[in-house]
């Protein structure tokens, strides 16, 4: 196989019920288990033809597609066999998702933090966030799906913490054709940068008073009666788009993963679902030796998953929580859908792997604003989740769970752009108690105004140069030379 060939393997992808153990056919779309409501992974039943080409050859085979030039494989793709080997070729959808920098961390930065890290830029995708992995993924299926059934409209309906929006308004509004997006969003509690995404790509936008958790339940009952297509992470095509990211992480570290230590937030736990059932399927095909180390970062105001994993194994019980403000306002899920699998791919995890090949920890709000600043203030492009992955890692380190000689991995998963308004209340110390979050000094940044409206009036344009050179000056304490 060339590097700029399609690839021709055709898996034989079905749903796999976590709960009751059916199974069904990938043709069909499903987003729960029509016998018990319980949530699928996807399997292909092909996979053990996938075992007769070894580990080395197939780095190989990615290792020349990254360097290839067809479009279909510059993204998430071109670990097509891994990911959804169902779609055709002129179905795939491509707006530049996927292959994002893993970006070292500063040496001031790494020495502060004690540790070897690196951010993973996802909000360096089309619409800023990781979420265009998954949806790039969904999209193409579902491309696949209107061909083969010759459907003349399909309605995509997400309920969203902000970004799966953002991205599922992008990719209907490329699709188009019979393709027609709904968001449904919890009034007040998205960015207003997340609000203009959706509302800029033509999707209709509909706001509910409440959080994240009461717009899921909308949509829910919407995807069992009526003909939508649901977009959130319950599908679990978005899933194995997201395992792209393991992916790639693995091709950037040479396909080497001893040592090394990846921190993903959680929200609705998709993405820490799609991380490890990545790694687990490099494993399982030789592509990898060893799985990197899994740490699962929550928020103290949304920590359902947390609150589970600190129990003795044995006697865990899991129960939703019922959130409060948080700065990961993006992982603000207090019932996440994900968190059956999460259950099963950690026990896998675990077993191949160690008991410590997989951690959950919990981190103050104060941590992850703090934490975000200092990532930014030392190059990165972070946003609040990113943050909470960096306050993971400290929290981590000082419980003794990342060794000195380990390297982490950590998720910016989405643009700090997005964020900003945190940022903003921040510096303002505008927080609401709720946050409980108290600005500190070192941290804050403030734009300083020199000369006034009326200096700019009565003044010539060369006074008005100089007076404002003096004033920088003066600030500056500059000398001249
Ligand atoms: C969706 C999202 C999360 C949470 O991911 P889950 O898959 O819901 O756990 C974290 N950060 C950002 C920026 C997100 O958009
Ligand atoms: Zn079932």
């Amino acid at each position: 196989m060339t590097m700029d060939e399609f690839p021709a393997y055709r898996g034989d992808l079905r749903y796999h019920c976590l709960e009751c153990k059916s199974v069904y056919p990938g043709d069909e779309l499903h987003y729960t288990c029509p016998e018990c409501s319980g949530v699928f992974l996807l399997q292909d039943h092909n996979f053990s033809e996938l075992k007769k080409t070894s580990g080395e050859d197939w780095r190989a085979v990615f290792d020349q597609r990254a360097a290839g030039k067809m479009t279909q494989m510059q993204g998430i793709f071109r670990f097509f066999e891994l990911i959804a080997p169902v779609v055709d070729k002129e179905d795939v959808v491509y707006l530049g998702e996927g292959n994002t920098p893993v970006i070292e961390s500063s040496p001031r930065l790494q020495k502060n933090v004690g540790r070897k890290m690196a951010f993973k830029n996802d909000g360096q995708n089309p619409s800023a966030s990781f979420k265009d992995r998954g949806m790039a993924c969904a999209f193409s299926y579902l491309n696949q799906l209107v061909k083969k059934n010759n459907w003349d409209q399909v309605l995509t309906i997400c309920a969203s913490t902000g970004d799966t929006s953002a991205s599922a308004a992008l990719y209907a509004a490329y699709v188009d054709g019979p393709v027609k997006s709904v968001v449904l969003l919890p009034q007040g509690k998205v960015t207003s940068q997340q609000l203009s995404q959706p509302l800029g790509s033509g999707s209709v936008v509909i706001e509910l008073p409440g959080v994240f958790d009461d717009c899921m339940r909308v949509v829910e009952y919407l995807a069992d009666n009526f003909r939508v297509a649901l977009l959130n992470s319950k599908n679990p095509w978005r899933i194995l788009g997201q395992e792209s990211y393991a992916f790639e992480i693995a091709q950037w570290s040479n396909w080497d993963m001893a040592g090394r230590c990846v921190f993903v937030p959680i929200g609705n736990a998709g993405n820490i679902t799609a991380v490890m059932n990545g790694f687990l399927k490099l494993k399982k095909l030789d592509i990898i030796d060893e799985l990197p180390r899994i740490f699962g970062v929550q928020s103290t105001h949304a920590d359902p998953v947390y609150r589970y994993y600190r129990q003795n194994p044995g006697d865990r019980s899991y129960a939703p929580v019922e959130v409060t403000p948080s700065v990961a306002q993006a992982a603000m899920i207090g019932n996440p859908v994900s968190f059956p699998r999460v259950r099963e791919l950690a026990a896998k995890y675990q077993q191949e792997q160690g008991e410590d090949a997989f951690n959950v920890v919990h981190v103050q709000e104060q941590q992850i604003i703090e934490s975000m600043l200092l990532a930014n203030q030392n190059g990165h492009i972070a946003c609040t989740q990113g943050g909470e992955c960096l306050a993971g890692l400290i929290q981590a380190r000082d419980q003794g769970l990342v060794g000195a000689d380990e390297f982490s991995i950590l998720d910016a998963t989405a643009h700090a752009l997005k964020f900003s308004g945190f940022q903003e209340m921040y510096f303002n110390r505008s927080f609401s108690p709720g946050y409980g979050i108290t600005p500190r000094q070192e941290y804050i940044n403030q734009p300083q105004s020199v000369l006034s409206e009326e200096d700019k009036e009565r003044m010539s344009k060369d006074e008005f140069t100089r007076a404002a050179v003096n004033e920088m000056v003066r600030i500056l304490g500059l000398q001249g030379n």
